[in-house]
């Protein structure tokens, strides 16, 4: 199947399209009822909707959801919030996705083109590039042929100050160094946009309820459409030298405010020369080396950049010393507080100490 050539077309009107299905997305959001919000979750009183108790998968069937369900909650926003407290780069987003997410991206998501750049203004100071690519569609969803996924760039400054490095080498070193991400699709609205926004990584809206029902774990971190994105900012000629070129622009016009679009003609051969790729998922080196580059760059590598709340780690220790001392259960009440840990786990760090010395 060669790739459906409605995903690149008119280019040029695509950000007004991206805006539509915002504003689309933004009065559907404001109209929704059921969502849990931050006030509700911090009351530890199930929320009452349509006379029922609202519902949560927690747990993997759809039940009616409980105080301790609540505090679960709690505790699983505040850890994804330390675990993203120095921000997310590409390598991460793969590293970090659901084997799922990686597995689709690979086979059902074979075209990505970057179609527009500007740097973003925070008061008078450039804070980041932001480039809007597009991806093609899985075809699930009927009549929509392409994805918007936003990128911001966060080393875009330092890498338009630092000119010493060519543009081509500043981009390179940009696109190892953090970004901010969003995409217009269902995955990442319902699943991951509330963990982006906790995580403080999204470049659109941010999300405030939480997702109950799709993602009550708040495992995961990227749909299809952003992996394949990110496969492309770690491993594509292409996008190397669009960003090359955005580097460039920023610096001849000073600020790096400037704006750089796709060329409608450029897109098409991207898109070409993408389609006619093997997509299998046991697809070996096909010689095309953008394509094997891009591909590698979806394999999980690093366990390095896995991050687990180191919190609980000192937490655990500090129980375990606590435990045989006078005074315990007061101490061990107050220090619970302390580290943010609910009784359960407390409890569970407990039982697994007294294991250990049995
Ligand atoms: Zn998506």
């Amino acid at each position: 199947m060669a790739g459906d050539p409605r995903t690149i077309a008119r280019l040029s009107g695509s950000a007004a399209e991206a805006k539509q299905i915002q504003r689309e997305q933004l009065s559907e959001r404001a109209k929704a009822e059921n969502i849990l919000s931050p006030e509700q979750m911090r009351s530890g009183n199930v929320p009452i909707n349509a006379g029922k108790l609202m519902m949560t998968m927690l747990g993997g069937e759809i039940r009616p959801m409980t105080p301790d369900d609540l505090n679960q909650f709690r505790q699983k926003a505040r850890e994804l919030g330390r675990r993203f407290q120095g921000g997310i780069t590409a390598r991460q987003v793969v590293d970090m996705s659901l084997t799922v997410d990686r597995q689709r991206a690979r086979e059902q998501i074979r075209m990505v083109v970057p179609a527009a750049a500007r740097g973003l203004k925070k008061g008078s100071a450039v804070t980041a590039l932001e480039v809007r690519f597009i991806t093609d569609a899985s075809g699930e969803t009927k009549g929509v042929y392409r994805h918007h996924v936003t990128v911001e760039f966060t080393g875009y400054p330092e890498q338009v100050i630092a000119g010493e490095d060519t543009a081509q080498r500043a981009a390179a070193k940009m696109r190892k160094q953090g970004i901010r991400f969003d995409c217009d699709c269902g995955r990442h609205r319902y699943w991951y946009r509330y963990v982006a926004s906790v995580g403080d990584y999204n470049a659109g809206r941010p999300e405030s309820g939480f997702p109950k029902i799709r993602n009550p774990s708040l495992v995961g971190v990227a749909c299809k459409h952003v992996l394949r994105v990110m496969s492309e900012i770690e491993g594509g000629s292409a996008v190397q030298a669009f960003l090359a070129r955005a580097i460039e622009k920023g610096r001849k016009n000073g600020d790096g405010a400037g704006h750089i679009r796709q060329l409608q003609r450029e897109a098409e051969r991207l898109a070409d020369k993408q389609a006619k790729r093997p997509m299998a998922a046991n697809a070996r080196a096909s010689g095309d080396r953008d394509f094997d580059r891009a591909r590698r760059a979806l394999r999980k590598q690093s366990r390095a950049t896995k991050v687990k709340p180191k919190r609980t780690a000192i937490g655990s220790k500090r129980m375990q010393a606590l435990g045989a001392t006078p005074g315990a259960h007061d101490k061990l009440i107050a220090t619970t507080r302390d580290l943010g840990l609910t009784p359960e786990e407390a409890v569970a760090i407990l039982q697994a100490a007294a294991k250990g010395k049995s």
